[in-house]
């Protein structure tokens, strides 16, 4: 069960430098209704997109690479309705598309069952919000075409339930770019490439993959970027590069390159508001320092600098290890503990305050930090945080004056104040989007739009990724595809996003893409020009810091090498290249199966739970129970007695499970928060997450903190409903 409004927690890292990058698949949520747009009407072919789907048709295993917006998806159904349709009478094609995003999932089965539908063909989606009430081999068996979100078939592959990959004769990858790692493409490809290599007899399907950008990983030059992309073609094991090459000038007509305009705007001169923070912060850090010899060494480390991630990873480092820190007596261990807790989450919270005072304005940042001194007060408000509490009221009053003056506005918010106006003056019918780095960034310059009346032509919709970083501005599935349709139907014209959207989405036409202090690799950035289609679109690069300017324009030289390499492999011949990819698949297999996952061996050796706050004895590893794999629960009474119980404020049931309650240390003062309470089958049981705990060796006394159940080396003694009722 994942329970997202725990997510809050202070151990999380909240300023990733990819705050959506994570598999939608396991999403809890139902699929929404579909939305319509102008992709479903039959369309004729272009000809460079009968160029592109050439090789495909032929049969050979294609990776497409061409410009976001040339009608990639298009090109995909030519292929598979190509493919279904040469199979004679008494045998027939499956075809398996992979959306690794679940708005992408929709958009493409909606897009598939269309076209496909009016042809008698069956068109079927599996994603991960349906995948628990879906018989997933027979749904296989009576379709057509699947539409799946990769997971499903990694899991269903490792399960059994799909035998093999021959079941299949056509799969297509969206976003190939992805195949590598572990990512789950790559899991696939490992199955598709053991059962090639191992000499196995079945036939395999053919391979297709999608792309806007093939990438050159840390290629520094053309040789390199060619190795890199011949990886990647012997991981999907592709033999033909296909990119528009007799067609180009009717492809340029249809996807504009937006022009590229970066502007350095100068950081605030005077920052009363920061100098104010980092003394706070470095009262902090002295009474942290101060709480005990043996953890003060912590502190006595140079070189960090207040309102940077680099603060961030130290002071969360100094978290984790102030959580496993032992003293001779446990009353002084759990003062110890407890102090440092409180000390190392309000020395984030205050980071967390001065980054996103760089970005937005000194209000948002203020109002964020009160939001946390108001829920540290109605919690169980001990008295190190009254003290700190007080410390910070102190100095509220100041704060307030430095946040209504003028004259400490931010001068990158002007400069997007400027574009902003003059775009829309030039043209009044100007579609943005606006990429920003994090969440809390979404919500401060929509309020910054909101409450600006010389911004009121703006009517900003906002789309965020469904990650569990923070409940609030979390979006659901429809809830996104909502802010899409609307966007579409001509009611916001502005629209702030996290990268979320920047892979493959089909959003209306825009004319106007501005990238606020927003960086990626050359994948990313090709992607998100792509999304400013319209003819005469412009792309804004705003940032106050020359490096990420400069780190821009490494990107375009990036992207030119990657062009120059994908020249030069077209021009190889093809036994050549299959050659070439075939050595490298051997090495890559030879490598994988040498190095077979360590299997964590269970400890059974029986282990106290301490809460990670306060240090008190929780329960012991005993007494733990395995539910469905992946779910928690402790048996017995002495647990009752530990933890109390609030009404949980988002209650939602999925799976076998209802989410009821959450749970909390019992200890006075400490209430640290541990889990949920759930109903399952006619049982109401706790659930606890691990990183809430300290793990005890009883005989040694070591203590370790682990951040995921999945490190934890437990021996697993699954739920037994009989055990319960006893
Ligand atoms: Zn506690």
């Amino acid at each position: 069960i994942e329970d997202d409004s725990m997510e809050n927690s202070e151990v999380q890292i909240f300023y990733r430098e990819d705050p959506e990058e994570q598999s939608l698949s396991q999403s809890p949520c139902p699929p929404a209704e579909m939305p319509s747009t102008n992709l479903y009407s039959p369309l004729k072919p272009r000809n460079y997109q009968l160029e592109l789907a050439f090789p495909a048709k032929e049969g050979k295993n294609t990776i497409i690479c061409a410009p976001t917006g040339c009608g990639k998806t298009f090109v995909s159904l030519l292929i598979c309705e190509h493919h279904l349709q040469k199979f004679s009478q008494g045998r027939k094609g499956k075809v398996v598309f992979f959306a690794n995003h679940v708005p992408v999932y929709e958009q493409q089965k909606t897009v598939f069952s269309r076209h496909f539908d009016r042809l008698g063909y069956r068109v079927t989606g599996i994603s991960g919000a349906t995948a628990e009430n879906v018989p997933v081999a027979q749904t296989i068996e009576n379709s057509d075409i699947i539409v799946l979100t990769p997971q499903i078939l990694v899991n269903n592959l490792k399960n059994g339930t799909v035998p093999s990959l021959s079941v299949f004769t056509l799969m297509i990858f969206d976003e190939c770019h992805n195949t590598s790692k572990h990512h789950p493409y790559n899991v696939i490809m490992f199955n598709y490439l053991d059962q090639k290599l191992g000499g196995f007899s079945d036939p395999l399907p053919q391979v297709i993959g999608l792309t806007a950008s093939v990438g050159v990983g840390d290629a520094g030059n053309v040789e390199e970027a060619m190795a890199h992309i011949c990886k990647l073609c012997a991981s999907l094991d592709a033999s033909v590069i296909a990119t528009v090459r007799e067609n180009l000038e009717e492809l340029e007509q249809v996807v504009s390159k937006p022009q590229k305009i970066s502007r350095k705007v100068e950081p605030r001169t005077t920052n009363r508001f920061k100098l104010i923070l980092c003394q706070l912060m470095q009262e902090t850090e002295h009474l942290a320092e101060n709480v005990s010899e043996e953890l003060g060494y912590l502190f006595r480390i140079q070189d960090r600098v207040f309102g940077t991630q680099k603060y961030e990873q130290w002071i969360v480092a100094v978290h984790k290890a102030c959580m496993v820190f032992r003293a001779p007596d446990r009353e002084e261990e759990s003062r110890i503990c407890k102090a440092m807790y409180l000390y190392t989450s309000h020395l984030r919270k205050y980071n967390d305050t001065l980054i996103i005072s760089e970005d937005a304005q000194i209000k948002d940042a203020l109002n964020y930090l009160k939001d946390f001194f108001n829920n540290v007060r109605a919690a169980a408000f001990d008295e190190t945080e009254q003290d700190l509490t007080r410390r910070f009221e102190e100095k509220l009053p100041e704060l307030e004056r430095v946040c209504m003056d003028p004259s400490n506005e931010n001068p990158k918010l002007r400069d997007l104040h400027l574009i902003l106006q003059e775009e829309y003056h030039l043209n009044p019918e100007t579609r943005t989007i606006l990429f920003v780095k994090t969440r809390a960034l979404v919500d401060a310059l929509k309020k910054w739009i909101e409450e600006n009346p010389a911004l009121n032509f703006l009517k900003p919709g906002i789309l965020t990724g469904r990650g569990k970083t923070n409940d609030k501005t979390g979006m659901t599935l429809p809830a996104q595809k909502c802010v899409l349709d609307t966007f579409r139907a001509n009611g916001d014209n502005i629209l702030i996003a996290t990268s979320v959207a920047d892979e493959g989405i089909d959003i209306a036409q825009c004319n106007l893409v501005i990238l606020y202090e927003y960086v990626g690799n050359v994948i990313r950035m090709i992607q998100t020009r792509g999304r400013g289609r319209a003819k005469g679109s412009k792309c804004y690069l705003l940032s106050s810091n020359a490096d990420v300017i400069a780190k821009e324009n490494i990107n375009l030289y990036k992207e030119q090498m990657m062009n120059d390499s994908i020249s030069r492999l077209q021009t190889w011949d093809e036994a050549i290249f299959q050659e070439r990819i075939h050595r490298i698949q051997n090495q890559e297999k030879l490598i994988r199966d040498s190095q077979p996952k360590p299997e964590l061996v269970p400890d059974k050796e029986n282990k106290r739970l301490l809460c990670g706050k306060c240090k008190v004895l929780a329960c012991h590893t005993a007494d733990i129970r395995v539910i469905e794999e992946s779910h928690y629960t402790v048996i017995g009474d002495a647990f009752k007695k530990c933890f109390v119980r609030k009404p949980h404020p988002k209650p939602r049931s999925y799976g076998g499970f209802e989410k009821k309650e959450k749970i909390f240390c019992a200890r006075e003062n400490c209430g640290h928060d541990w889990g949920i309470r759930v109903r399952y089958k006619t049982f109401e049981i706790p659930v606890i997450k691990i990183e809430s705990f300290v793990v005890e060796d009883t005989v040694t006394g070591l203590q370790k903190q682990y951040p995921r159940w999945k490190d934890f080396p437990l021996e697993k003694i699954q739920f037994d409903a009989k055990e319960l009722s006893q």
